[in-house]
């Protein structure tokens, strides 16, 4: 398949546009354990240009409070200028724009170690299963406050990354309003063993963040994202939780152009009442035909928990037939879980559909990620 580079731009990873936020409302209701934000940004006359299955990339700045914290717990007050890429800044500057303060990682754990004389630190940080352990639900706070260090502030900001821009699936179409880009959120939030965390990007844009601000956004071209060329091809869309994203794009832009092809969408989530996105217009398409079927997974609505990939085999023998057609397959959403398990439900439909054995079932699919037919943007 040709694909068409996307056209150059002048806002990049490195330059990126100050656009503004143009709405931000709940997508679940107050009483959902998720919370999960439809947020739209308004491009202004940035001339930036997207496509359906894109991200939007973003700067954020960390939460303020977790840049005291992060202070407090290594006895430095934030004016300490320190050089960064040979320029000089106040330290709590560096935290708070420069500088990765959530995500904890090996190297920050072994370098911090270095500067501490803790032989219950030494020993994490030499041993990589127990570090794997230790790391896992701990942010770079937990280990500042599990073993606290006075430090100097070179030596902090040596032990840490640079902060790195997030990404978010576009969710509307540019045939729409080609000047706003539409995304679709889940605030991370957790309790972590010394107090409740946040994720620094989604907090940034779900609590941080007001009408009216300015965001440092740029766009990410996912050329192995795309709408099929030929619109009388039937897609299907297996995209729970926040993956409806890049769906609801395809949705609009399918609509928006007249394509013909069928629409088939497998969303999930824990509870009908409180986790359906976007219910009204999915529901509104279904009802016009535009969405031809619509699988609906709520886990925690009935005793035995229903996901996404049970729809696909409770489907089987349609899926099957619609990829014999020449049908389009899409997955996003979770990488940990739920992209592994779809996979194995689609190499079940396929070895008992197509009476294959498990390796040509596993080819088939290889031959469709090959032809660009089976597309996955998991995360
Ligand atoms: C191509 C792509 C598309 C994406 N599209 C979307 C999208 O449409 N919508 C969306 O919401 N996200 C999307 N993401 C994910 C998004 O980019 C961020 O990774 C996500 O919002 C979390 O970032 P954060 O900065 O809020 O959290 P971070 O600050 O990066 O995370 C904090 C750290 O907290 C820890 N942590 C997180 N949750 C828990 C928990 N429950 N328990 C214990 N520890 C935890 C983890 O160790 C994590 O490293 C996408 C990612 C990619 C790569």
């Amino acid at each position: 398949m040709q694909i068409d580079p996307p056209p150059l731009s002048k806002w990049h990873r490195d330059q990126p546009y100050s656009a503004r936020l143009a709405a931000i409302t709940r997508l679940t209701t107050p009483s959902s354990s998720k919370d999960v934000r439809h947020v739209e940004i308004d491009l202004g006359d940035s001339g930036l240009c997207y496509e359906p299955g894109d991200t939007l990339g973003l700067w954020i700045r960390n939460d303020p409070a977790l840049v005291q914290q992060v202070l407090d717990a290594c006895a430095l007050d934030g004016s300490e200028s320190v050089s960064l890429n040979e320029r000089r800044y106040p330290l709590r500057e560096l935290l708070t724009r420069a500088l990765e303060l959530t995500q904890a990682h090996p190297g920050f754990l072994k370098h911090y170690a270095e500067h501490n004389p803790s032989p219950a630190l030494a020993a994490i940080a030499s041993n990589p299963q127990e570090l794997r352990r230790y790391l896992d639900h701990r942010q770079i706070i937990e280990i500042l406050l599990e073993f606290p260090q006075r430090m100097a502030a070179p030596a902090l900001v040596a032990c840490l990354r640079q902060l790195t821009p997030r990404q978010y699936s576009i969710a509307s179409s540019p045939l729409r309003d080609p000047r706003r880009v539409e995304l679709t959120v889940n605030v991370v939030r957790f309790q972590g063993p010394n107090g409740p965390r946040q994720g620094a990007a989604s907090s940034y844009l779900g609590e941080r963040s007001a009408v009216g601000d300015e965001l440092a956004v740029f766009i990410v071209p996912n050329l192995h994202f795309r709408l099929p060329a030929d619109p009388a091809t039937t897609i299907i869309m297996i995209g729970p939780g926040t993956g409806i994203a890049p769906f609801r794009a395809f949705l609009e832009q399918r609509q928006l152009s007249g394509a013909r092809g069928a629409n088939w969408l497998f969303f999930g989530n824990p509870h009908r009442a409180t986790d359906f996105l976007y219910a009204n217009e999915l529901l509104h398409w279904q009802a016009s035909g535009h969405l031809h079927h619509l699988g609906l997974a709520f886990s925690r609505d009935q005793e035995q928990k229903c996901y996404v990939q049970h729809l696909l085999l409770a489907q089987r023998r349609a899926l099957f037939a619609a990829l014999e057609s020449g049908a389009h397959l899409y997955v996003c959403g979770d990488a940990r879980h739920m992209a592994e398990d779809v996979q194995r439900a689609l190499l079940q439909i396929i070895e008992i559909e197509g009476r294959l054995s498990a390796a040509a079932a596993r080819q088939y699919l290889v031959a469709m990620r090959q032809s660009q037919r089976y597309q996955r943007d998991v995360y």
